[in-house]
């Protein structure tokens, strides 16, 4: 249902990402490193996707909580859609819908921030030379171009990593402790960051040197192919990361409670989803965020489920996710957004085409930049980037949210547990602003607010009481 997972990238995707890729990938705004990468933004859309969370705060130990089905919200001849939602919203206490919002609707800050800070960063390595001076001593060190584009990309990796730490530090780290969303202590939070900036040289170098090669090679066109090479980038981004990834951060192990893993196999039958085991990860070691996913591609696809949301979800609400989460999987999102991004990047290559060389007209012999080909160009790529990203967060939000809401549908009508489906949007309202205004909701949600998502089950448990007991409809 959620992005990111028990971190979420904030939104989409931060506060505690399992692992600092994810983290990173989803977080809103260029986080340090995260600036230069080209395919990060729609690497973004794309984890959103695939990573939801759902709930909050874990019980070790605890038996599963029992549903909590307020009054006014029973079925029975009298339940009306409007009434039992406002029910469910009315369990609130005004002080936590306080917190809630103060989380939000700072995130909204967090995402200009992060792009100013970004910018000063990038136009500091620029101004300074610092990026010429960086791919000088690649060049002095590698005469083969590929060796030299991954020497400067490693460097300016590791310069805006350090640059933006402190930054990182308070967004990451003591923001999220401050709203009670951090498990881990400073030193576990910054090992992982420092993980995340490995594979981000390792793996991240191998994109920018192909793309960079295409640039030397193709000089007239290199805007599209590049569009393409950043769409098989994505692509290989999601078919590794539920393998090799996301186990750095996370331990995964087959899930043995039969009660919850066998009734996630039968619905994934029912529809059609090939999956035999169902994962669980220790997602509290970062984040006592919930989540829940199916994860991969072309044959790595798998369901997870992190161990907050097993410890505080009551089984009704486990399966309204799970259903959900499936949705994606269904009707087939990943692949959809594939589409969505082919055009996104293309977009995105012409509209950095034409940037780059107008800056680079007017301020390049000052930056001493050589041209697009030359690895010091890369601040001003990503600043680029981080602009055009900045820019279309409204339609990105909208492309995902509205692929949140199918898979709303979709989980209501597979899992049969509306009341289960309410109790966890309560849950991830915790960090979400429960009831935002219609344009707030446009701009800034990457998934349907709380209340769209409670009225939207209390919609369908109004319209399928014919079905008996909405709590475990069918005998389920
Ligand atoms: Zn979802």
């Amino acid at each position: 249902m959620e992005k990111a997972g028990e971190t979420t990238a904030r939104q989409l995707l931060n506060p505690s990402p399992a692992d600092r890729l994810r983290t990173r990938l989803l977080r809103r705004g260029p986080g340090p490193a995260a600036l230069a990468i080209p395919f990060r933004i729609p690497m973004r859309l794309l984890l959103a996707l695939l990573w939801l969370c759902f709930c909050l705060g874990a019980q070790t130990g605890a038996p599963p909580p029992a549903l909590h089905m307020p009054p006014g919200a029973e079925a029975g001849p009298g339940f009306d859609a409007e009434t039992a939602a406002k029910a469910y919203l009315a369990t609130w206490k005004p002080d936590q819908k306080a917190r809630s919002d103060a989380y939000f609707e700072g995130g909204y800050w967090l995402q200009l921030w992060d792009l100013l800070i970004g910018a000063g960063i990038s136009i500091l390595l620029l101004a300074t030379r610092l990026s010429a001076k960086f791919r000088d001593w690649s060049q002095r060190i590698a005469s083969r171009q590929p060796l030299a584009a991954w020497l400067y990309w490693a460097q300016y990796s590791l310069a805006i990593f350090i640059v933006g730490l402190p930054w990182a530090v308070y967004e990451g780290f003591l923001r999220e402790s401050q709203y009670g969303f951090m498990n881990q202590t400073f030193a576990a939070w910054f090992l992982d960051q420092c993980k995340s900036l490995a594979i981000d040289i390792l793996l991240g170098g191998l994109a920018v040197v192909a793309l960079f090669a295409i640039v030397r090679r193709l000089p007239r066109t290199w805007q599209f192919w590049c569009a393409g090479a950043a769409i098989l980038i994505t692509m290989i981004g999601a078919l590794i990361s539920p393998v090799f990834l996301a186990p750095m951060f996370n331990k995964y192990t087959p899930l043995e409670d039969a009660g919850i893993r066998d009734p996630i196999l039968r619905i994934a039958r029912e529809n059609g989803i090939p999956a035999t085991k169902v994962y669980e990860m220790d997602a509290s070691r970062q984040s006592n965020r919930i989540s829940a996913n199916v994860s991969g591609l072309l044959g790595t696809e798998r369901i997870t489920l992190n161990d907050n949301l097993l410890r505080r979800c009551s089984p009704q609400a486990i399966m309204a996710v799970m259903g959900h989460e499936m949705g994606h999987y269904v009707l087939n999102h990943v692949y959809k957004m594939m589409a969505f991004l082919t055009i996104l990047f293309v977009g995105y290559f012409s509209a950095l085409r034409r940037s780059l060389d107008w800056s680079l007209a007017k301020w390049g012999a000052r930056w001493q930049v050589r041209g697009v080909s030359d690895p010091a160009v890369l601040p001003l790529a990503a600043l680029i980037l981080a602009i055009l990203g900045f820019l279309a967060t409204p339609i990105q939000n909208t492309l995902t949210r509205t692929q949140e809401y199918e898979a709303d549908i979709f989980g209501l009508n597979a899992a049969r547990q509306p009341d289960g489906f309410a109790e966890s949007a309560l849950l991830l309202g915790e960090y979400r602003k429960m009831e935002p205004g219609a344009l707030e909701e446009f701009i800034f949600f990457d998934h349907p607010s709380g209340r769209t998502r409670i009225y939207a089950a209390m919609r369908w448990k109004a319209e399928n009481q014919c079905l008996g007991n909405a709590v475990n409809p069918c005998a389920r």
